[in-house]
């Protein structure tokens, strides 16, 4: 059973950071609550006590989203439903409703927070990838004496490795900024035990914006998650398409590269196959979704009578 003594339900940033600097060992900080319900199972043996929880459902600061120029800063409490039902997320994170329609199910993703997604620096958190190719920057709050004080660092320096964040004692995340992707089309794959309500095994998100013609890659952008210690950018593929004619064979040759970047120790040889899949069929999706889908071979030949 999953009990506690003291439960924390802070209204503002400064309550917030007042309680979890203070917060004694063993306390636990809260945004959905999702993740508690497997760790409490680990206490399947003995019940896990939490002496003091601190809720941050009701941060005032941690609410909505504000959009601005070139940018989308996603406050902490905003949770992966909103990516489908919000038409300003859906607009300018393309990428983001493909990634949330996959993410558990209706229930846990009306509670599942984008903050807390990567507050785990879980390898297989899905909000992880998208972020990334969203040059996502982690903003971070503390409290300094009685002054609340900020600090903001990218996502790929925040996350470590496994389980490891460059979050600080007393900090939480305040918000997830990412540049606007209006224009872009975007896709998100992922595989597990089963499709939904699993971890990733392998996952690959791409944002792919075209040149007018719909001919040429104008700026590709990639990320892949599940398939070593911590998700990746593949920036040398990003570069080995950008300004390039769209055609099956390059999409497939780039699809082939990011197989050396699996370094999980199991189902290597599973992830390899999956992972060069996924990157193709992300890219491939992904221009569809921007009303440029990739020449068939029938095209080609035409093109060339
Ligand atoms: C049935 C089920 C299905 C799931 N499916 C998926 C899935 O498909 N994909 C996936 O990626 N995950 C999945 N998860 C895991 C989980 O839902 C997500 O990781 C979710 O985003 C966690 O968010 P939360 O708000 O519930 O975090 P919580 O459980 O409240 O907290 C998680 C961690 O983040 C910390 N934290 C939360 N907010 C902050 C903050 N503002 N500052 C600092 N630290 C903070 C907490 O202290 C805690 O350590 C699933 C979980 C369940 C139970």
């Amino acid at each position: 059973m999953l009990s506690y003594g003291t439960y924390l339900l802070p209204g503002t940033l400064k309550e917030a950071l007042e309680a979890v600097a203070t917060l004694p060992p063993g306390g636990r900080v809260l945004a959905g609550a999702t993740d508690i319900v497997p760790y409490a199972r680990e206490g399947r043996g003995g019940d896990v006590h939490l002496p003091v929880v601190v809720d941050l459902s009701r941060v005032a600061e941690f609410k909505g989203h504000q959009v601005g120029p070139g940018t989308v800063r996603l406050n902490a409490s905003l949770v992966f439903q909103d990516f489908l039902e919000d038409a300003t997320l859906r607009e300018h994170l393309p990428c983001m409703p493909h990634c949330a329609i996959w993410f558990a199910d209706d229930q846990v993703r009306e509670q599942a927070t984008l903050a807390g997604n990567i507050a785990n620096a879980s390898p297989a958190a899905d909000g992880v990838p998208p972020l990334l190719a969203m040059n996502g920057m982690v903003e971070l709050a503390r409290l300094e004496g009685r002054e609340v004080a900020r600090r903001s660092l990218r996502l790929d320096d925040f996350i470590q490795g496994p389980g490891k964040s460059a979050l600080a004692p007393g900090e939480l995340i305040t918000a997830v900024t990412v540049e606007s992707m209006r224009g872009y089309g975007g896709s998100f794959q992922k595989v597990g035990q089963r499709r939904s309500l699993v971890i990733s095994k392998v996952s690959a998100a791409a944002l792919v914006k075209t040149d007018p013609s719909g001919t040429r890659f104008e700026d590709v952008r990639l990320a892949i998650g599940g398939v070593g210690p911590v998700p990746v950018r593949l920036t040398d593929i990003e570069a080995m398409l950008n300004g390039q004619p769209i055609t099956r064979r390059l999409v497939a040759e780039a699809g082939a590269i990011p197989a050396d970047r699996v370094a999980s120790r199991s189902m290597v040889e599973y992830r390899k196959r999956v992972v060069s899949g996924f990157v193709a069929a992300a890219i491939e999706d992904a221009l569809v979704a921007c009303g440029a889908p990739m020449p068939t071979d029938a095209d080609r030949e035409e093109a060339h009578v």
